[in-house]
């Protein structure tokens, strides 16, 4: 898997993530530039977020692996009403992507994105904060200090 394009924000992460031992593998990975989750090793179900049980099966057996890079925009909401932790970054866009490995998760949406611009390519983003990653992701067309 190749690495994310990154993209430096100013400041900390406005809600940085609670860290699990179970979700440590997932944020160790985003540090480098992966995005990974969970897929079933009975079913094959590949998902989003990282689960240690399978919402198709109820097994257990579950193995990370990296997800796709990029897909296309399935949807997206602009926020202008934020919570207190957002606020100064309102208005901004959460997108609904469909990776190309057929996850659907939702992030934050870098760069110009308008209602044009759904069902076309998008690319994951890791956020690089002064504290840490966090993932989002921008269309292919936008520039990347936009
Ligand atoms: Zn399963």
């Amino acid at each position: 898997m190749s690495t994310l394009p990154e993209l430096r924000m100013t400041g900390a992460r406005p809600f940085p993530p609670r860290v699990s031992a179970f979700t440590r593998p997932f944020w160790d990975a985003l540090e480098t530039g992966t995005m990974r989750s969970t897929r079933c090793e009975d079913c094959s179900l590949l998902g989003f977020p990282p689960r240690n049980l399978c919402r198709a099966c109820w097994s257990r057996r579950l193995a990370w692996t990296d997800l796709a890079a990029g897909g296309v925009l399935y949807s997206f909401t602009r926020v202008h009403v934020a919570p207190a932790a957002f606020r100064a970054d309102a208005p901004y866009a959460i997108g609904l992507l469909d990776l190309d490995d057929g996850v659907r998760l939702m992030c934050r949406m870098v760069g110009a994105v308008e209602p044009a611009d759904i069902g076309a390519r998008a690319q994951l983003l890791v956020l690089r904060y002064d504290d840490g990653a966090l993932f989002g992701a921008r269309m292919t067309h936008s520039s990347p200090t936009t």
